[in-house]
């Protein structure tokens, strides 16, 4: 089977040196295998998302020779695809209006002392899970803005124990209710990173997934929800981070670490590249 990588930036600002490194992971082991690599532009956020940003983004990758095959994705113009997995899941029962706000959210963590917690603070208690139905419908009738959540605990009773594989950690047990309810559909957009992940990976054919290692929590959902969706499970290679001297994270904030910035300083596609590797501690190609 051939191998089909990816990579899948937000198109919320220029590509810095950490992103470049991801970017090298999916297209170096695509190419050592002869393999596919694919770009995926994730700008379903089009409040924050800009279409420059995208076009840096794809000549800063071109620069770096990072050819990709076909056409990119754009999750934008894929919004149907989403949706129809989206009514899938909910005619299942396993989806739920919630009507919160941050504010009420806040509010009900702090009486639900000893809620549990996730990787991303503490879980959505699960308010609008509870909701009588015929409450829920009549705010759904009056058009109550909302989000849509997962219900975690009855996707988990579905799926059953599951795992999947991380080319460096081995085999993980499937934590379904790691993030709790995560949010499904956001009020503003009708998908979710989680939803629009899982489905794109499915629908390109992606077979190994390399990807920050902060994300790691997320997979755990993903790979729910490919369970519950029939769908194949890729591999996964979650890399480490790269960080500065002190130990924090590159970030689209860090100016300097652009990879427009490392150009203009005068450094070569190969010395850009190399310094990442290094950074990341992989042998210099
Ligand atoms: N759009 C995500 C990011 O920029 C990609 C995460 C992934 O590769 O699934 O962090």
């Amino acid at each position: 089977m051939k191998i089909v990588t990816r990579f899948a930036p937000s198109p919320t600002g220029e590509l810095h040196l950490g992103s470049a490194y991801s970017a090298w992971t999916g297209w170096h082991r695509a190419r050592e295998a002869d393999g596919v690599f694919l770009v995926r532009i994730e700008d379903i956020d089009i409040r924050r998302c800009r279409r420059e940003f995208e076009h840096a983004i794809l000549a800063d990758l071109t620069w770096l020779g990072f050819r990709w095959d076909g056409a990119v994705r754009r999750q934008s113009e894929h919004f149907a695809d989403y949706g129809r997995v989206l009514d899938q899941l909910d005619q299942r029962g396993f989806v739920y209006p919630c009507f919160c706000s941050r504010a009420d959210i806040a509010r009900e963590i702090a009486a639900a002392a000893g809620a549990p917690h996730g990787p991303d603070g503490p879980h959505y208690p699960g308010t609008c899970r509870h909701l009588p139905l015929e409450q829920r419908r009549a705010r759904l009738r009056a058009a109550e803005e909302h989000c849509l959540r997962l219900d975690a605990a009855k996707a988990a009773a579905e799926v059953g124990a599951y795992h999947f594989f991380d080319e460096t950690r081995g085999r993980i047990e499937g934590e379904p209710l790691l993030l709790g309810d995560f949010v499904i559909a956001r009020k503003d957009t009708p998908t979710s990173y989680h939803l629009a992940v899982t489905v794109d990976d499915h629908l390109q054919g992606v077979t190994l997934v390399t990807r920050g290692e902060d994300v790691l929590p997320s997979t755990h959902v993903h790979v729910l929800l490919q369970r519950l969706l029939g769908y194949e499970t890729p591999l996964y290679a979650h890399h480490r981070l790269l960080t500065d001297a002190t130990g924090r994270r590159f970030a689209k904030r860090d100016r300097d670490m652009t990879i427009r910035a490392l150009r203009e300083s005068g450094l070569s596609p190969q010395q850009v590249i190399d310094r990442a590797l290094q950074m990341a501690g992989e042998a210099v190609t």
